[in-house]
């Protein structure tokens, strides 16, 4: 029978509780235990696909097509282990379910509530993933912070878990902030207890309790909490801000998170091997260069709209010994000033990633076409594909009036267009063409030299894709498609021959990089950065 961690999070979101449970998840794995991780949303939308990333940050896809919160990818990263879309549970799901068997019949008679109908649904679920990945541990995942008034059937759900299963077999862990005032350079420890109040008011009294800080939680401050909130001394464990989040796990465990949950869960585990995994996360501080990047977006504003770029692009540093940074580009500036256009002669390569709607796009357009004609490394993902072909197009085919029809239905040379099979498609929600596919490519290409190998398998979000019309006049240009999908029915990348490096991917090919193995299109893309003789 799997035993369960719960993660709850208190005083604020944004502590960064998904990176907590992942390194809770990956001490327990290095230790030899067959672990998994579940996130729980608390909102009504069914999945992450129908979001903005400004607001809520990136959508990550899972192979099986999920598009799920960013967590998973945290997960998926700190695990190297892929999960499913059934990993990420939402309160749209568990309604969604419980509806549809009221009017079903399936309770026929009965009054349909919360407790215990949506609850036991919740549980359901929880067991049902955990179970099917024939999991010792899963650390269930709370999102937003306790006290909200949608996380309270997650909780109590969990309440209940933790009676049926018994405390060997579930524990729950409480992420909170102990903030520091400037003036009185204290480490207070009130919001802390507040929320462990607001979780015991509820039935939960915490096993252990993680404590986010600027600097190392002080002695005194560890005392106070482990007083006010019932948690003896050691089981309040520290994780102040770090250089990189792949230190976290070392950080936890050289204060013995790793024994302390055993002894509550009776865990049967000598000491975790963190060796392997300290040279990895060691090796994103040991940069002897530097390598700038030029991100052209239109989500600038939150660093999380694109999480998984940003770590494709770390992985890939790191294993180079470069340390990335990355400037967010807005691309309605690029449309509007020929300087802001030019000021991208200062990267060593540009990268345009995934994205949807037409604001922005022709600055987009505008920066592809820059990096064809200076031969600045580039790399396009997805909406960056779509857009260097329309680039292509317009700058190298004389197509002037090249588009996609996604900014311009009527397009007069509609070098992007809609699938085939979206052409029906009337509902947003999980209809795109989503998640891991086959692609075969071809030998002999920069693609096969990256990959080393003729089939991968890469994750996908999209309605739009390459018209193939256009591919004789583009390979006239020395523009090679070097990776099919569908058997043959689908384009997924493209490349220009004589160019320091001009790679775009239909696909996604930062759900799939990780620390200590990048993807190879990143890998790529970073390495033809150091050499770009522009810098
Ligand atoms: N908007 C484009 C499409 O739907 C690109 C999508 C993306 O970049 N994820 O095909």
């Amino acid at each position: 029978m799997p035993k369960y961690i719960f993660v709850t999070g208190g005083v604020m979101s944004g502590l960064g509780k998904g990176v907590t449970a992942a390194s809770v998840a990956k001490l327990l794995k290095l230790s030899g235990l067959k672990v998994t991780c579940i996130k729980i949303d608390p909102y009504l939308n069914v999945d992450a696909g129908t979001m903005n990333p400004i607001i809520h940050g990136e959508v990550f896809v899972t192979d099986d097509g999920g598009e799920t919160d960013m967590d998973i990818g945290t997960y998926e990263r700190f695990l190297d282990q892929n999960l499913s879309k059934h990993h990420n549970i939402t309160t749209g799901q568990i309604y969604k379910a419980v509806i549809e068997a009221e009017r079903r019949g399936d309770y026929l008679g009965k009054c349909v509530q919360i407790i215990p109908h949506v609850t036991d649904e919740i549980k359901k679920r929880i067991k049902q993933v955990v179970e099917s990945d024939g999991a010792e541990i899963g650390v269930v995942e709370c999102g937003g912070t306790v006290g909200d008034i949608e996380s309270l059937p997650f909780l109590e759900a969990m309440r209940q878990m933790r009676l049926e299963l018994g405390p060997l077999n579930s524990l729950f862990l409480h992420v909170t902030l102990a903030p520091e005032l400037e003036a009185v350079k204290e480490q207070k420890t009130k919001p802390t207890q507040h929320s462990v109040q607001e979780l015991r008011r509820i039935g939960i009294q915490p096993d252990i309790i993680v404590v986010r800080s600027k600097r190392p939680l002080a002695q005194q401050a560890r005392e106070k909490i482990s007083l006010f909130t019932s948690v003896p001394l050691e089981a309040v464990i520290s994780n102040p801000d770090v250089e990189s989040i792949y230190d976290v796990p070392e950080v936890l465990e050289k204060q013995g998170m790793t024994r302390v949950i055993a002894s509550r869960l009776n865990l049967k585990i000598e000491r975790s091997d963190l060796s392997e995994w300290i040279e990895v996360a060691e090796s994103f501080k040991k940069a002897k260069r530097m390598v700038n990047i030029a991100m052209v977006g239109k989500y600038v504003s939150l660093a999380d709209s694109y999480v998984s770029v940003n770590q494709a692009l770390l992985h890939s540093g790191a294993k180079l010994g470069a340390s990335v940074n990355i400037d967010w580009v807005d691309s309605e500036l690029i449309e509007k000033s020929e300087q802001a256009l030019n000021n991208l002669r200062s990267y060593n390569g540009i990268l345009i990633p995934g994205g949807f709607g037409k604001r922005g796009v022709e600055g987009k357009i505008k920066a592809a076409g820059y990096a064809i004609r200076e031969g600045i490394p580039y790399l396009g993902i997805c909406l960056g594909f779509q857009v260097a072909a329309i680039a292509i197009a317009r700058y190298l085919c004389g197509l002037e009036k090249a588009n996609s029809t996604e900014f311009d239905p009527d397009a007069e040379h509609a070098v992007i267009d809609l699938l085939p099979e979206q052409k029906g498609v009337k509902e947003i929600g999980a209809t795109m063409r989503l998640g891991g596919h086959d692609i075969m490519l071809k030998e002999k290409t920069l693609s096969f030299k990256l990959y080393g190998k003729k089939i991968i398998r890469e994750r996908h979000r999209h309605r739009y894709e390459i018209n193939q019309r256009y591919k004789p006049l583009f390979e006239e240009k020395n523009v090679i498609f070097s990776g099919y999908s569908d058997e043959g029915k689908r384009i997924e990348i493209l490349e220009i021959a004589n160019h320091p490096f001009f790679l775009a991917t239909q696909f996604h090919a930062e759900f799939t990089s990780r620390p200590g193995a990048p993807n190879p299109v990143y890998l790529g893309f970073i390495k033809a950065c150091i050499e770009n003789p522009h810098n």
